[in-house]
């Protein structure tokens, strides 16, 4: 059982190659050329993913030892995600799966970010909680089996990992920001500001609030002192970022509490943020739990995700149909 999987949600150009459910490669190219226009420019996005599938699915197969003709089913990132994007990674595998007459199989992104947690061990027992925390996605999901997930609360407006970016923005940092907010904020004081956070019912979220705040308080801020973001940027990162972290926490902690589950997982590109793995561990050893933290590369998009997930339909026979088209709304 031989697996090629390709991710093209965003701007990432991933190939991977899992044998028996081991993964062999995950190549991953990551356009640079977002990051002067302050985020994703869609358009850039497909024309950067047309040059880069060939050989990155070429090199994925070359250092996992396996030729095109080994192949015994190919998959791909079948949504959420840019449409412009997807169809790039999706014409390639169909293609592929038309040529070689092996079966295709279409992944969810976010079903993927929760399966990462099945490359590697220790990994988590059934029923686990997964905070899935990304630029396009936060929610706390319920993973019942592989393919059996609910998702318990998510965000009403912006994902966190949104949030990270755009404060980032507002400070003047290059998109994406998430990981240069992490960085600073680890020489900052995290209780120096405080920013008004929007509190929702059950187990959702909204973080469009928390931006705003921040946006209002550095204007404000910049009109009596122009250095003021320059001269504070280690303190406003770790404050905004500490707040974010305990809006994460608050909700996950409600959600184990109600579901009665202690097996808790992080899952997306914010999964990479260091505050919040910290806080995740201490959480655990106050509450019991059994955290699972993702390695770093599986984190942030990467088509070794989408080679587990495709690895668990294979063997549920949940295959796609060579008409099937990308779905940039893609529900779980
Ligand atoms: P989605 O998965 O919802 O479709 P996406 O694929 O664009 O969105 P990912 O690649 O999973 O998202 O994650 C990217 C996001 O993670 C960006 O918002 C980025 O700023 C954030 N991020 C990455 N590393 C860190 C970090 N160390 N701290 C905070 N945020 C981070
Ligand atoms: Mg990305
Ligand atoms: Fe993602």
């Amino acid at each position: 059982n031989v697996i090629l999987a390709i991710e093209s949600s965003c701007d990432e150009t991933s190939a991977a190659v899992c044998i028996d459910g081991l993964i062999k490669s995950n190549v991953i190219a990551t356009q640079a050329i977002h990051s002067k226009y302050g985020g994703v420019v869609p358009e850039l996005a497909s024309r950067a993913h047309q040059q880069a599938i060939a050989p990155v699915v070429m090199e994925a197969l070359e250092r996992a030892g396996v030729n095109k003709t080994d192949l015994t089913a190919v998959a791909f990132t079948q949504g959420p995600g840019l449409l412009g994007a997807l169809l790039v990674g999706a014409s390639f595998a169909k293609s592929l799966a038309l040529g070689l007459n092996i079966p295709l199989l279409g992944v969810n992104h976010m079903k993927a970010h929760v399966l990462a947690h099945f490359i590697e061990h220790p990994r988590p027992k059934f029923p686990f909680l997964c905070l899935t925390v990304s630029g396009g996605h936060t929610q706390i999901v319920r993973v019942d089996d592989y393919l059996d997930m609910t998702v318990l609360g998510q965000t009403k407006d912006d994902a966190v990992g949104e949030a990270f970016d755009k404060c980032a923005k507002i400070m003047g940092i290059a998109y994406p920001g998430g990981p240069i907010i992490d960085r600073l904020a680890k020489e900052g004081n995290p209780d120096r500001f405080e920013f008004s956070k929007t509190d929702m019912p059950d187990l959702d979220y909204s973080f469009s609030g928390i931006k705003t705040s921040f946006l209002y308080f550095t204007q404000n801020q910049s009109q009596k002192d122009s250095n003021f973001v320059e001269n504070n940027k280690h303190d406003l990162a770790a404050s905004i970022q500490k707040h974010l972290i305990a809006m994460l926490m608050d909700k996950l902690t409600k959600a184990a509490k109600q579901e009665g589950i202690n097996q808790i997982a992080i899952a997306g590109g914010v999964s990479a943020n260091s505050g919040l793995r910290q806080t995740l561990i201490e959480a655990g050893e106050t509450h019991g739990w059994e955290v699972f933290i993702p390695k770093f590369e599986y984190c942030t998009d990467n088509a070794a995700m989408i080679a587990m997930t495709a690895y668990y339909q294979a063997a549920n026979m949940v295959f796609a149909s060579l008409d099937s088209s990308p779905m940039p709304r893609m529900k779980f």
